[in-house]
């Protein structure tokens, strides 16, 4: 089994009003620290073995100059053995970074970038507090065809306070145009103490509403299918062959070795662990050579169960239910006879051979779903 290596990058050029990452303004010196303990940290970790996917995510991850990416990638394969032609993916934002950065970044080995074009409408690029215009998205993605990146995620967030129907259209239409590789698309989530909660709360903004986010869900769906786009999980489409490699390995069990301040790690069979979520106390803790794990867990046969089915369904093709029974000894058809009919009356799953998969609709209400599995 190939695993995969996630990077966190805490820092940002400004903060974003919905964000709830651990992440941080950008001042060089503290990045500077931060980049010599996360090599520390990869060049000490007792994991080895194969890695065919490498994501850098944050946070910003290209505020980095390309000599931190290339010394952190150094690391990595000091410690673990990389495929050839492993997916190395960064989140980019729109006007961070110059061609010539690109090329920099592509040069040391970066050959995929998902990119947090997130709406084109400058007015709520604004009320996001993102720092950059429709203008900006533009720019930096003709910036990455130049610099020859030719395997691009867009980000695009539905359910934007006060977005219309005819709004996201138009997002998702200008998007396609510039047909990128990979599309991710989300649900404007509002988590509590955030500037963005807040502003619902005072009124000075809209709550967002949630049966329009869901027409928007389905409009998109319906409109990048017509474009050529799959839908292969939940939240993501692609181009023929452009499938996340790193992310299917979050949904289909495979191990991931998570490094930085907030990283999580599976090992893809039992433990799951995660660091220490603050930048100075993880650069702190590295430093005096202790570990930055403060959370571990030995998920249970049931948890083991659950995760596969949970996390398995998030994928569009579904989950083969004689293979579940291989792995797992336990029938699915039979375990949640019940769940599984009324869902299926409901319009939310279906059937096909021996895969259970979410229908369109029950792609969008996958919450209710997968509860009955957790
Ligand atoms: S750019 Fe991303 S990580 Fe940074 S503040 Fe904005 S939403 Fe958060």
């Amino acid at each position: 089994m190939l695993a995969g290596i996630y990077i966190h990058i805490p820092f940002c050029k400004s903060r974003c009003s919905y964000c709830d990452f651990a992440t941080g303004l950008y001042q060089s010196d503290i990045a500077e620290r931060y980049v010599e303990a996360l090599v520390t940290e990869i060049r000490t970790t007792p994991h080895t073995g194969k890695v065919d996917t490498i994501y850098f995510g944050g946070g910003t991850p290209s505020m980095l100059s390309s000599a931190q990416i290339e010394r952190i990638l150094s690391a990595v394969h000091e410690s673990f053995h990389v495929e050839p032609n492993s997916e190395i993916t960064m989140e980019i934002n729109p006007g961070s970074v110059t061609s010539e950065i690109l090329r920099e970044f592509r040069s040391v080995g970066i050959n995929r970038a998902s990119f947090g074009a997130q709406t084109f409408d400058d007015n709520e690029l604004a009320k996001l507090g993102r720092a950059h215009s429709s203008a900006d998205t533009l720019k930096t993605f003709s910036s990455l065809r130049e610099a020859r990146f030719d395997n691009v995620s867009f980000d695009l967030i539905a359910g934007l306070p006060g977005q219309t129907l005819a709004g996201w259209q138009e997002n998702v239409e200008r998007s396609l145009e510039l047909r990128p590789e990979h599309l991710s698309f989300y649900l404007l989530e509002v988590h509590s103490a955030t500037p963005l909660a807040q502003h619902i709360e005072r009124g000075i903004q809209p709550k967002p509403d949630e049966d329009l986010a869901g027409e928007m869900y389905e409009w998109m769906l319906e409109r990048s299918s017509l474009a050529g786009y799959e839908h292969y999980e939940i939240s993501n489409l692609c181009l023929e062959g452009h499938e996340s490699r790193h992310n299917t390995k979050y949904w289909t069990g495979d191990a991931y070795f998570g490094f930085g301040c907030s990283a999580h790690s599976y090992d893809g069979v039992s433990r799951r662990w995660s660091n220490e979520r603050d930048v100075a106390r993880y650069v702190e803790t590295i430093v005096s050579g202790n570990t930055p794990i403060v959370e571990q867990h030995e998920l249970t046969q049931e948890e083991m169960r659950a995760e596969a089915v949970f996390l398995g369904m998030r994928m569009m093709k579904g989950v083969d239910i004689r293979e579940f029974k291989q792995l797992y000894g336990v029938d699915l058809r039979e375990q949640h006879r019940e769940d599984f009919s009324r869902f299926e009356e409901a319009g939310l799953i279906e059937f096909e051979g021996d895969l259970v998969r979410l229908t369109r609709t029950g792609a969008l209400m996958s919450n209710e779903v997968f509860a009955r599995f957790v």
